[in-house]
């Protein structure tokens, strides 16, 4: 199958088309066989289609390449992390309150905290930055 890019003459709306090949993609808009979403009408020609095909086919090598590349930097974000902060788990925004109200040294911490949370936080002047993490593979 393969997909082409359609376009109504009438409204002028573009939308997809799945046909076996570029012939019976032609066939079918000649024949009238071919409507137009939004307006019904059979007055369609096929556009440039586009250059990716088979994106859900699995078998994009190039986007699987640029998320692993993703996930290896990220790794590599949560391991300066882990060396330069603290950990403290789901208690992040007391103990990011705690530090910025003076109530503790001033040391870069990390942890689990909602989108609530960091909301509150950034309202109350507290630096917080929300990364990626992915959990490690086994
Ligand atoms: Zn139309």
């Amino acid at each position: 199958m393969i997909v082409f890019n359609l376009m109504c003459k009438d409204c002028s709306s573009e939308f997809e088309g799945w046909f076996s090949n570029s012939k019976s993609c032609d066939t079918q808009i000649k024949q009238k066989l071919v409507e137009c979403v939004i307006c019904n009408s059979s007055n369609i020609e096929k556009t440039l289609s586009k250059p990716n095909v088979s994106v859900n086919k699995g078998k994009d090598k190039s986007s699987e390449k640029v998320l692993r590349e993703l996930k290896n930097k990220i790794k590599d974000v949560k391991k300066f992390i882990e060396k330069n902060c603290d950990y403290v788990g789901d208690n992040f925004a007391y103990e990011a309150r705690k530090i910025h109200y003076g109530k503790k040294d001033k040391k870069p911490i990390y942890g689990k905290a909602t989108k609530e949370d960091v909301v509150e936080l950034n309202d109350e002047g507290i630096e917080v930055a929300s990364i990626p993490w992915v959990e490690e593979e086994n």
